[in-house]
């Protein structure tokens, strides 16, 4: 079932690879000990077995995507040099590929001018655009939604910035008027936009906060780590639109291509929209950059050595699917939608299920319909395990009861949170996998006496 065809352009590409380096006077790179290296690496296969299928349209638990075979094939080649893109020096080809897929992401949101860089992740971009917040509105309070990655607590504690979260409202976006209660209070420096929460993908309402930045002089960040390539997509409610489009007027914007951008772990990206931020990032090596005048990426990153093979991984990816609405990439993230769309409408006509708002993007939250809150929490758990048993993986997530207007109110409210059933539609193969995924769900959900469900 794993792609093994492309093994074969990979020696091709190999091949034309070592033709650059014909040059050098002979010297044969060797593996040692091969048998011993084979009987390693099939024990490695063996241990790896030890995985929830993610590559297969019946894992729809959590947000992992597999990388697009070309974006593993170029990592993998890039490998045979590993080129390290802190300096030119490390990594030139891999540098530049760089710059233009961090060029060809600016543009997607709309920026000609930016400052921006791959990193590990959406924990180290988020960091990065805190870190600069940090120094532009010293001493001032860093605020995000309640349903905002709890990173953004973490890493302001880390950088010894404030933080505060602002309620949400019933759709999981952050709540307006909380949030203009709190600036009015004063001392918010930054306020973080989630564009698109992790837990159930809410969208926060960008044309207010952008209204309210005017009003205020706040900075705004947005966390479109998993959301932003959704600004491709389109199929979304004009609302969710609107929001993406105006990503233009953010101050700083992360993105991970390590999520929805078909790429391996290890490749978070951070851009600012005023590129003379990279003065803060000024430092003086006395042994790094001696190659080449031209802009290091090691001189606008936090980190030192990065993988040079993530940016190579990214630029094969984006050669195969440009970053364009209407494209095939686009695509791809609407066939995510559809399915997120018809899981939900399926749901919402099953009397043993009580669903959440519509999903935004392209994930699915859903409970049991029991009498209380703590019940559909035990029943949630029972349904995950006995799809895991047909496998069909599913995640689970801790969400306000608000979230569910059967939970929300009366004897049925007996916890504040309930334990739902949550599903990230994010592979384009789900769109003609629902059908079947719904049908393990119900023989799932048959295995659980019938007496455990409320009447709706
Ligand atoms: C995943 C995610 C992060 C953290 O990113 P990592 O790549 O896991 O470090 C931050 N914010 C949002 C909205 C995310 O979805």
């Amino acid at each position: 079932m794993l792609d093994k065809a492309s093994l074969d352009i990979l020696r091709k590409a190999l091949e034309r690879l070592d033709e650059g380096f014909v040059a050098l006077p002979a010297y044969e790179e060797k593996l040692q000990h091969p048998e011993l290296a084979e009987q390693v690496l099939l024990n490695v296969a063996g241990r790896l077995q030890d995985n929830f299928p993610y590559f297969h349209p019946l894992y729809a638990g959590q947000m992992l995507k597999p990388p697009h075979p070309v974006a593993r094939m170029a990592y993998a080649l890039a490998m045979w040099i590993n080129p390290n893109n802190h300096a030119l020096d490390g990594g030139r080809a891999s540098s530049a590929m760089e710059k233009e897929v961090v060029a060809a992401i600016a543009a997607m949101f709309g920026w000609d001018e930016h400052l921006g860089h791959l990193c590990g992740g959406g924990t180290m971009a988020n960091m990065e655009a805190l870190w600069v917040a940090g120094q532009l509105r010293p001493g001032l309070t860093v605020v995000a939604s309640e349903q905002a990655h709890y990173t953004h607590k973490r890493i302001s504690a880390v950088l010894g910035l404030r933080f505060e979260a602002i309620p949400c409202d019933r759709t999981g976006r952050m709540d307006m008027d909380a949030l203009r209660r709190r600036l009015s209070q004063g001392g918010v420096g930054t306020v973080v936009a989630t564009m698109g929460t992790t837990a159930i993908g809410s969208v926060d309402p960008l044309p207010d906060l952008l209204a309210l930045r005017d009003e205020f002089g706040f900075r705004l960040h947005a966390d479109a780590a998993y959301g932003g390539y959704f600004r491709l997509a389109g199929n979304l409610r004009p609302e969710t639109s609107v929001a993406f489009a105006r990503l233009t007027e953010a101050d700083s914007i992360v993105v991970d291509p390590h999520k929805h951008g078909l790429q391996p772990y290890g490749c978070g990206c951070v851009l600012f929209r005023d590129p003379t931020v990279g003065r803060f990032y000024k430092h003086d090596s006395p042994y790094t950059y001696f190659s080449s005048a031209e802009l290091h990426l090691g001189e606008i990153s936090l980190e030192c050595s990065r993988p040079g093979a993530a940016a190579v991984g990214l630029w094969a990816t984006m050669q195969m699917l440009p970053l364009e609405p209407g494209g095939e990439f686009a695509r791809m993230l609407e066939q995510g939608r559809v399915a997120a769309l018809s899981l939900y409408s399926r749901l919402c006509e099953e009397p043993r299920f009580v669903t959440a708002f519509a999903p935004e993007l392209d994930i699915v939250i859903w409970a049991p319909r029991a009498e209380r809150a703590s019940q559909a929490s035990q029943l949630a758990r029972q349904l995950f395990d006995a799809a895991a048993q047909r496998h069909l993986h599913l995640a689970l997530a801790t969400l306000p009861v608000d979230f569910f207007d059967h939970y929300r109110t009366g004897a049925a409210r007996d916890q504040d949170t309930v334990t739902c059933l949550r599903s990230v539609l994010m592979k384009p193969e789900h769109a003609a996998w629902v059908e079947q995924i719904w049908a393990i769900l119900e023989q799932a959900t048959d295995t659980i006496a019938a007496q455990s469900f409320a009447r709706s």
